[in-house]
């Protein structure tokens, strides 16, 4: 298939408060967030270039507690996840798996492209997940693994860099189905 007429449809996934929009307005402005509003639930739509090709990407950045029947839409709609929890919050940690399984039993597939991001890297003093429990989650999971803050403004080229990564994988993906 021809990557250039896609549209890779990117959802962020994870507990409130693990940092889903700032993560994604850091991508897409590299500045941090603002005023917004936390539970409003937002598709961007965004136009760059990876590896020489021009890309069409939507990010849904999920928002609030999610209700049973809009879980299986973004499980649905996306090509491909940001698993998020933040580094500070042990049970934001703990989620994920579950949060997997759903988009897993969804989709009746266990090959979904992703990656697990451990953010609020920043705020060291309160960690509650080592690094390598994270590192661990992740080959568990089969994704990649960063470890990130969103609030660092150094990290945008990082942050950049896995949102590429997340692009490639699943443009390997789709195009070997
Ligand atoms: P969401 O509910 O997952 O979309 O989380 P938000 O992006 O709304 O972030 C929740 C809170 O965490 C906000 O107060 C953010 O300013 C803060 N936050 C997000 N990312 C970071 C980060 O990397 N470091 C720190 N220190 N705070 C962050």
């Amino acid at each position: 298939s021809d990557s250039k007429d896609t549209i890779f449809k990117v959802v962020l996934l994870g507990c409130p408060g693990v940092g889903k929009t700032a993560l994604t307005v850091r991508f897409l402005t590299k500045r941090f967030i603002g005023e917004y509003c936390p539970t409003l639930e937002s598709i961007y739509k965004y136009r760059t270039n990876f590896d020489d090709d021009e890309v069409k990407m939507e990010i849904l950045d999920t928002a609030g507690q999610m209700e049973e029947g809009w879980k299986d839409g973004y499980a649905l709609w996306g090509d491909c996840f940001v698993f998020v929890y933040s580094i500070t919050d042990k049970d934001s940690f703990d989620e994920i798996i579950n949060i997997k399984r759903q988009v897993e039993n969804v989709r009746h597939s266990t090959a979904i492209s992703g990656i697990l991001v451990g953010n609020k890297s920043d705020l060291l003093h309160d960690r509650q997940v080592p690094v390598n429990h994270g590192m661990e989650l992740a080959d568990e999971i089969g994704c990649k693994f960063y470890e990130v803050s969103a609030a660092d403004w150094t990290q945008v080229s990082v942050i950049s860099d896995m949102f590429q990564d997340l692009f490639r994988e699943c443009r390997r993906a789709k195009n070997a189905r």
